[in-house]
């Protein structure tokens, strides 16, 4: 027999056709797939011993079968500042990063969407580190999982909520990722689940123009970009999927993303690079660029991470270039670095995973088998 298979991640459909499977009566199928939801993504159960308005037995039967088990937490860390970031693992050589970010009006959860990634940013962190893979959807939602698990922020209908808001900004560039990323955060923007409001949840890419039409339509947050150069020979080097799909071509597509208004503006991210992308001719040019698109402007101070290759501005330099975005009209927020000294700040998230070579996956699985009894030997 397979071992029990985590809930966490399946939507109603899926939750429906796993009962059936375990030999739930298709008349009681809807009721019970309701119970479950509500324990799981209202309460954060994380056991069907919890559910104690269920019947005995049905509480047996999930217990043989299923889990709500989220992701296995390698290490927890709290910075100076109050961030916290968990390196979290869900099989050998699978660990990715989220960072919680407490405000005064709101606490915000970085999510990754990737282990690893390909985007090869020159000054991003986790662009040093190759992709292994997607996260699967439990895998995505396991972070806002965890991370409520560990602030003590059930029920999710609770007026003082501690996670308010989410990012898709951890490792990862989620719109690669797609139909995972927006089973995750059907759940989590579901009124009866995690309930977040589409307001509060961010969706941010480098650029990947084809599915961004798609984001608008199909998931429905808001929208994040991460422009960085206001020139095409610049981009194509700092955030090389430019040569793909260059700057004329991304902005059209936020030209046209549905939703985008005035009440809900695309935020564009600009990474203030020390000589390299923050003249005061980058700011007139950038918002040049932007006009006719409702937008507000993040300017992201360069976090540092061993061996990067850029110096952040200085904090003169990008005073001056906020002034000039402000003055034409664009809130100009300067994104305050936190948790730095956890390494959990914008772009330096990074984990050791690096992807198994096939062999190496096959020596290690047998060794497992054999490990676990499966297998009297290990195989030639
Ligand atoms: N791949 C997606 C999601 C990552 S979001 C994207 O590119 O949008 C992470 C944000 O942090 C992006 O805007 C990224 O460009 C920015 N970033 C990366 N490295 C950084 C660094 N060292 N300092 C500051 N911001 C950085």
């Amino acid at each position: 027999m397979t071992s029990p298979a985590t809930l966490i991640g399946l939507d109603r459909a899926a939750l429906k056709a796993a009962l059936a499977e375990a030999g739930v009566p298709d008349k009681q199928l809807s009721m019970r797939v309701g119970q479950l939801w509500n324990w799981t993504y209202v309460h954060g159960a994380r056991d069907f011993a919890a559910m104690t308005n269920l019947a005995r037995d049905f509480r047996t039967l999930l217990e043989e079968r299923f889990t709500l088990a989220r992701p296995d937490i390698v290490t927890a860390q709290v910075s100076q500042d109050g961030t916290r970031k968990w390196l979290l693992r869900t099989g050998p050589g699978i660990e990715f990063e989220t960072v919680y970010i407490p405000e005064e009006d709101r606490g915000t959860l970085c999510v990754s969407s990737q282990v690893g990634c390909t985007l090869t940013c020159k000054f991003c962190h986790t662009g040093t580190q190759k992709l292994v893979r997607n996260l699967t959807p439990g895998e995505i939602l396991g972070q806002i999982m965890i991370a409520k698990d560990a602030l003590a922020d059930w029920p999710s209908t609770a007026p003082d909520r501690k996670v308010t808001n989410i990012v898709m900004m951890g490792m990862g560039e989620p719109l690669y990722n797609f139909d995972n990323v927006k089973a995750a955060l059907a759940i989590a923007m579901d009124g009866d689940a995690i309930a977040l409001s589409r307001r509060r949840v961010t969706l941010s890419t480098a650029g990947v123009v084809p599915m961004i039409p798609r984001a608008g339509s199909e998931i429905g947050s808001g929208l994040a970009i991460s422009l960085h150069a206001v020139r095409d020979d610049l981009r194509n080097e700092i955030v090389p999927i430019n040569k793909k799909y260059p700057i004329g071509e991304l902005l059209d597509a936020c030209r046209s993303y549905p939703g985008a208004s005035n009440a809900r503006r695309i935020t564009f991210e600009y990474v203030m690079l020390k000589d390299v992308n923050d003249s005061i001719a980058d700011a007139k040019e950038l918002v040049r660029l932007v006009k006719g698109i409702p937008a507000k402007i993040n300017l992201i101070p360069f976090n540092a991470w061993p061996g990067a290759p850029y110096a952040c501005s200085d904090w003169s330099q990008i005073e001056k270039f906020a002034e000039v975005v402000n003055r034409a009209g664009y809130a100009s927020p300067v994104r305050t670095p936190r948790g730095r000294d956890i390494m959990a700040a914008c772009g330096q998230l990074k984990s050791e995973s690096v992807k198994e070579r096939a062999s190496a996956r096959q020596a290690r699985e047998a060794l497992e088998q054999v490990q676990s009894g499966q297998l009297a030997r290990m195989p030639n």
